[in-house]
């Protein structure tokens, strides 16, 4: 079931919302559309200065408390709803401040060590996340579990007061400007293999740790593969119950999934094709036009889908299938856009660097745009959960759920 839109702030949201954009009046420039990059892998790019940026920005936000607003007072938050971390989000996102980086801890890994971190844990890890002290990076998917995340072979095994971590990881965002990673690994390969998987916090400086950046079509480095051989981390750094790291998992998919309600919904990306469009005196030219119409149309009901995200995080916490349908609607919008940016550039949108057309807006955008189908759960992903959940398809067989893990096979 799909829930009812509601396009409006409820009170407390508008006054929220008036508080945040004042703050942000008097401590940020506006984002000016000429300027942004238009690529969905821009803010997560490895630059040392633009990283140094972010940890400014973000202690600035923290000591506002602006940051991690939905998470509890205790913990530094202000116990704000999820809708109003939205609002928040939505805000943000008109200014022109460092973002990225600190995406990962603040949605994903600090709800997760809320939810299942002992005392000791949150005390030590939280504060320095949202100050923008120490970035974190999200240890889950392998060469073999990627969509089928529970296939993961990572090992971890005790060792008296450690656990020994062997085995690689891949397509870690941000590993190696990341300080610690939450990493899931097999505990116990004789039960089925959502059984014996749990959850760590790794400090990525740990001996037997090696992080090698993935270097993409754009020059820059977003991801990584990362490698345990012997790393030695000490048992006090297991999150959750020995064995039940799939639950502690779970957590942090879910915030995911609430991550997913704050993408962007390429208004800045339309808003740049338009412009791009009178700049190269193409707004005549009807099969442009027709184009732009078409990209508006699929914009203004992505927009309507956005909100319908939102009703539901702000009546139930978490989106169900309209999540899964709003990823799908941004990825194939930013594909659209970027392409159509390219193809109005001629062979001139393909270049990339400061002296290409557009400042190579465009061909960087079309490049960035594969991120959007893959990572957070590809198209086919997306697709399964809204056959089964809106259509109401028959689940997907497997055969696999309930046989021990170390019987399958690799
Ligand atoms: C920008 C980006 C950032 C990422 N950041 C991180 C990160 O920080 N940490 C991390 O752990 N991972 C990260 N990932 C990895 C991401 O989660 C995986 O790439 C994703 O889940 C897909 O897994 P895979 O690459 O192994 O592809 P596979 O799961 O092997 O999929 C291969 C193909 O098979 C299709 N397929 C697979 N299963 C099914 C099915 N059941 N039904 C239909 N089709 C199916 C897929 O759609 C795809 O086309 C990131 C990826 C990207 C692109």
């Amino acid at each position: 079931m799909l829930a009812a839109m509601d396009f409006d702030d409820s009170p407390a949201e508008a006054a929220f919302r008036a508080e945040v954009r004042t703050w942000l009046d008097e401590n940020a420039e506006p984002r000016v559309e000429a300027d942004v990059r238009l690529s969905p892998m821009a803010s997560f790019g490895d630059q040392a200065e633009a990283i140094a940026a972010a940890r400014v920005w973000q202690a600035r936000l923290a000591e506002a408390r602006w940051t991690g607003v939905h998470w509890p007072a205790e913990h530094g938050g202000r116990g704000a709803s999820l809708a109003e971390a939205l609002v928040l989000a939505e805000e943000i996102r008109r200014y022109d401040v460092p973002g990225g980086v600190f995406g990962i801890g603040i949605a994903m890994i600090g709800p997760t060590l809320i939810a299942h971190g002992t005392p000791e844990q949150q005390a030590r890890y939280l504060g320095p996340l949202l100050r923008g002290e120490e970035i974190w990076c999200q240890l889950w998917s392998e060469p073999d579990a990627g969509s089928d995340l529970a296939n993961l072979r990572s090992r971890a095994v005790r060792d008296g007061d450690e656990f020994v971590l062997d085995g690689q990881k891949v397509w870690t965002s941000g590993a190696h400007y990341a300080r610690f990673g939450l990493g899931i690994f097999r505990t116990d390969p004789d039960v089925p293999k959502h059984k014996g998987i749990s959850c760590f916090v790794v400090d990525l400086a740990a001996p037997g740790v090696t992080i090698r950046p993935l270097r993409q079509i754009n020059g820059e480095a977003h991801f990584n593969e990362v490698y345990f051989d012997s790393a030695r981390i000490p048992a006090a750094n297991l999150v959750g119950e020995l064995h039940d790291g799939w639950r502690v998992a779970r957590t942090t998919l879910m915030n995911e999934r609430f991550a997913a309600g704050t993408m962007d919904s390429s208004g800045f990306a339309f808003a740049a094709l338009a412009r791009l469009a009178r700049a190269a005196e193409r707004d005549a030219d009807p099969v442009v036009r027709q184009a732009l119409a078409r990209l508006h149309s699929i914009g203004r009901v992505t927009d309507l889908t956005n909100a319908r995200v939102r009703s539901a995080i702000a009546n139930d916490g978490i989106p169900g299938a309209e999540g899964s349908i709003l990823k799908l609607a941004l990825a194939d919008l930013g594909t659209a856009v970027a392409d159509a940016g390219v193809a109005m550039l001629g062979p001139g949108g393909l270049l990339t660097g400061a002296g290409a057309p557009d400042a190579g807006r465009w061909s960087e955008a079309a490049m960035g745009a594969f991120a959007m189908h893959i990572g957070g759960g590809t198209d086919a992903i997306q697709r399964n959960i809204i056959g089964e959940r809106v259509l109401g398809l028959p689940r997907e067989p497997s055969t696999d759920r309930n046989v021990p893990f170390r019987t399958l096979p690799s």
